[in-house]
């Protein structure tokens, strides 16, 4: 791990960049100038806090919005990191503390409102100035929706200080984007402009049934091409990468257990050999680019939606049409959740980290275009705000899924869980639900409850497949200090009480194997 991914996971608590950051922070990192435009909610303020770290010396923020600076700086100060703020906003007691910490030398950044910045000059020449970082830079902009005369001093500021500067904005056509590049920098910056859509990626989420069939299929079906298949452990890659060969289709296995040189020999042969597929863990990618990788496929579910997004951001490169398909399952549900659980990392961060996978879970159970929520979630809108339109290119619009209500179900199953006390996993509550006399269930007199039987409408694929969906929808959740036992979460009430409605997705896999091996 490098400095960068160290501070991002030590400091900011996050263990991937957001699509575009990294990008920008290596920029900053490196002296350029740079002009990010990024959709709101995009995660635009680690592109600047985090470089202002690893630099020597203060990063000036200036941003108009004085109740964000506030925010920021206490936000930061809570992760341990020196931040002050000089605003209109601000005591006397508030601003004399700032000035001492600058004349100490014990600033890290330093978030300044625009009207402060004449008669700055001075103080900010003696300080040792890193870099300048720009919200909301389309502030400069005379002809835009938002001007701030003040903001016209940043570019005499910069001429003084003769540091780079990094500019950021949410909302910046052609036009706008021109006259900050004049107005803000003394040559054209560097301008990272990529929304979060690759239009070229098809998404496409399978449950899981049977998965290395399911994998080798995907894999048979396109000789010739260059892919990656993630797994979740150093074993299965080796394992799977076995089978493919042992049924004549290149593939080479790829972990972080491997020698440092082995790995490179295996980059290297990867980057230079076509058709070549990588069974591998996530340890592989940082280095590659390989603009043809024709499709990248998860064996297992990927532990967030930033880790999500930035792996299968690796295939299609080129913009040529290429194919993502993500597998997942109960197991995997609950194999994230105890990793969560059983981490090092405070209470709140876990429930943060399990509300991550919930957006990831939630795209794998959507019933509705997979990109508009995953772009919904980086904050990308569609028109004017609006919501993202229905992609064309994902699983769920070529062939939109049958949701059904199953709340009662959902209610059947719950209460079969609060009458065995939580204390039981997902086969012993089905086997009570389908009425099963199985040892356990006798032996525990489960055969005794009300709701014994009462879900035999339902058949036990059925089930499992509900039990999933009420997993990825945060109702269950395996209880990490009982192995495998479910036990319920607030989200349950209401759908007991009847006042949430539970729609859940038919399953369709029956139908894709049939079709699949129709094809072959
Ligand atoms: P913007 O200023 O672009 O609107 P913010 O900088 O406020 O967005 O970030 C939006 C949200 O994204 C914040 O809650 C932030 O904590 C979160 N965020 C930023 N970077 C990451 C990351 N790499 N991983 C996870 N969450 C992130
Ligand atoms: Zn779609």
């Amino acid at each position: 791990m490098d400095h960068a991914h160290a501070v991002l996971h030590d400091v900011f608590g996050f263990e991937a960049f957001r699509p575009g950051q990294e990008e920008i922070v290596r920029a900053i990192l490196a002296g350029e100038d740079v002009l990010a435009i990024m959709p709101t909610g995009g995660g635009k303020s680690l592109c600047y806090q985090l470089p202002a770290l690893l630099r020597p010396g203060v990063t000036v923020v200036i941003s108009p919005l004085i109740a964000l600076m506030r925010d920021q700086t206490r936000a930061l100060r809570e992760q341990g990191v020196a931040a002050g703020a000089l605003t209109s906003g601000n005591s006397e007691e508030e601003t004399e503390e700032v000035f001492a910490a600058l004349d100490a030398g014990a600033l890290k950044l330093l978030y300044m409102a625009p009207e402060r910045l004449s008669g700055a000059g001075q103080l900010l020449s003696r300080i040792g100035v890193s870099f300048l970082a720009v919200d909301e830079a389309h502030c400069v902009s005379q002809w835009g929706h938002d001007f701030r005369p003040d903001y016209l001093r940043i570019g005499e500021l910069r001429r003084r200080l003769g540091v780079p500067v990094a500019g950021f904005t949410a909302t910046a056509d052609a036009e706008t984007r021109a006259e900050i590049g004049t107005r803000l920098f003394s040559a054209p910056p560097r301008q990272f402009l990529r929304g979060f859509d690759r239009p070229n990626l098809g998404l496409r989420f399978v449950p899981k049934n049977g998965p290395r069939g399911q994998v080798m299929d995907f894999v048979a079906a396109r000789p010739g091409q260059s892919g990656i298949v993630y797994c979740g452990t150093r074993k299965k890659t080796e394992v799977l990468a076995q089978a493919m060969n042992a049924e004549g289709i290149r593939a080479m296995a790829y972990h972080g257990g491997m020698e440092a040189e082995e790995r490179r020999a295996a980059e290297i042969r990867f980057q230079q050999e076509d058709g070549l597929v990588v069974c591998a863990t996530v340890a592989f990618g940082m280095g590659i680019d390989k603009p043809d990788i024709r499709y990248v496929v998860h064996a297992d579910l990927p532990k967030s939606i930033e880790a999500y997004y930035q792996e299968i951001g690796r295939a299609g490169r080129d913009g040529a049409p290429a194919e993502t398909m993500t597998l997942f399952g109960a197991d995997d549900i609950s194999f994230r959740r105890a990793q969560i659980d059983e981490g090092l990392a405070p209470m709140e961060r876990k429930e943060a980290d399990h509300k991550r996978l919930n957006s990831l879970l939630g795209i794998a159970e959507s019933l509705t275009c997979r990109r508009a929520r995953l772009l919904a979630y980086f904050g990308e809108t569609g028109d004017e705000g609006a919501p993202p339109e229905p992609c064309g290119n994902c699983d769920i619009c070529a062939d939109p899924p049958e949701s059904f209500d199953g709340t009662e179900a959902a209610q059947k199953l719950l209460s079969a869980a609060i009458r065995t006390g939580e204390y039981f996993g997902a086969g012993h509550l089905i086997s009570i639900l389908l009425g099963e006399e199985t040892e356990k269930v006798r032996a525990r007199g489960h055969d005794q409850l009300p709701t014994f039987g009462v879900g035999r409408d339902l058949s036990k694929g059925q089930w499992k497949t509900i039990v999933r969906q009420m997993l990825a929808l945060d109702i269950l959740r395996p209880d990490p200090s009982r192995h495998g036992a479910l036990r319920l979460t607030e989200n349950a009430r209401p759908v007991l009480r009847g006042e949430a409605v539970v729609a859940l997705r038919k399953d369709r896999m029956a139908a894709q194997e049939r079709r699949r091996s129709g094809k072959a």
